[in-house]
């Protein structure tokens, strides 16, 4: 029947984390990952995402005759990133690709799971949800020399240590307000040297940037830049800077948000819907809420008589998501997309 068209999304993919959740059905896949071999996990909970949509896809099959309007189910892969550093991936690489070239929705929704709730309980907020994803890498080039000699060449190791502190301070003591906006500058890896009597030639950091507001995502890279830069000058060496965003910030569309809500709490009860405070975590899920209205929200699995203050996080190999957020995450996203498709607040039709 004639109405809106809408897309669902899911995101498919697993992380090279190596499973320790010692459940009977733990993953014992391996594979490579940037040249290291790895253990493969669903650590962030997307094989429960791709469960969800594929129960919430046969359910409004079931009612094909009676739907007012078309759903979309986008099963989207790669969102956690590129396999190598700027290679296009996940949903800017689906929008590229024309995914929604000849079906453009009115609005898209998805969801993640999420151990920070208890299951049964569903997280939603107006506006900014989830952070930007900056995925940054700082080579500094020193100059080799014997380690009992640091004045013959120059110590890139300690540069990197330099402006690595620098960054802290200018999160924290620079002009970034972050009682308004917060700012997340994290490295994940630093390499340098292969012997314990060698300065080496270079180091390299590597790490993410996390954000919610664009204006200070770029000022934060400029002044990233500049400290690396000057730091580096300052004992002889060079650095270079390079960023690629891996998603910008989630935002939940105001006016989709009041439609979204009130199918939400018809779902699991107006009392199991929690107003999130702002997440550093990021979904490239943005990448499609950035063309079209969007909602997103989380859905929690950590079990009851648990404190999901203390349960192993998404990415943990010990995230052991409970399968009963199966069942609630499906029916919220199922009422949110009957609502839609219905045009107005909640039904009972998901009970
Ligand atoms: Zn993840
Ligand atoms: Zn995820």
């Amino acid at each position: 029947m004639p109405g809106p068209r809408i897309a669902l999304r899911a995101d498919m993919d697993a992380l090279p984390v190596k499973e320790e959740t010692g459940l009977p059905f733990a993953s014992t896949a391996t594979s490579t990952y940037r040249g290291q071999p790895v253990g493969v996990m669903h650590a962030c909970g997307h094989d429960m995402h791709v469960a969800i949509l594929l129960g919430v896809a046969r359910a409004l099959a079931a009612r094909r005759d009676t739907l007012h309007g078309e759903v979309m189910f986008v099963f989207q892969p790669s969102e956690e990133g590129p396999d190598e550093p700027g290679a296009p991936f996940g949903a800017r690489l689906m929008l590229d690709e024309g995914v929604w070239k000849d079906f453009r929705p009115a609005a898209v929704f998805g969801l993640h799971v999420w151990s920070g709730l208890a299951v049964g309980q569903v997280g939603f907020r107006s506006g900014p949800l989830l952070a930007s994803a900056d995925e940054w890498s700082l080579t500094v080039h020193g100059r080799q020399t014997h380690g009992s000699r640091p004045w013959d060449g120059v110590d890139p190791i300690t540069i990197g240590a330099q402006i690595l502190l620098g960054t802290q301070s200018l999160i924290a003591r620079q002009q970034v307000n972050i009682a308004s906006t917060p700012v997340v500058l994290t490295a994940g890896q630093f390499n340098a040297g292969v012997r314990f009597n060698i300065i080496p030639d270079q180091a390299r950091l590597v790490g993410t940037l996390r954000t919610f507001d664009p204006a200070v995502r770029e000022d934060v890279i400029a002044r990233f830049g500049r400290i690396a830069q000057d730091y580096a000058h300052a004992a002889g060496g060079t650095a270079e800077l390079k960023v690629v965003n891996n998603a910008p910030a989630t935002s939940n569309d105001p006016a989709l948000a009041r439609r979204v809500l009130p199918s939400l709490q018809a779902a699991v009860g107006a009392d199991r819907v929690v107003e999130m405070p702002l997440q550093t975590i990021a979904e490239d899920f943005s990448q499609f809420a950035n063309e079209v209205p969007g909602a997103y929200f989380l859905v929690g699995t950590t079990p009851a008589g648990q404190d999901p203050a203390s349960m192993p996080i998404n990415h943990s190999p010990r995230y052991a998501p409970d399968e009963a957020a199966l069942e609630i995450g499906a029916r919220a996203m199922l009422q949110v997309a009957l609502d839609y498709l219905e045009g107005g607040g909640a039904s009972s039709g998901a009970r």
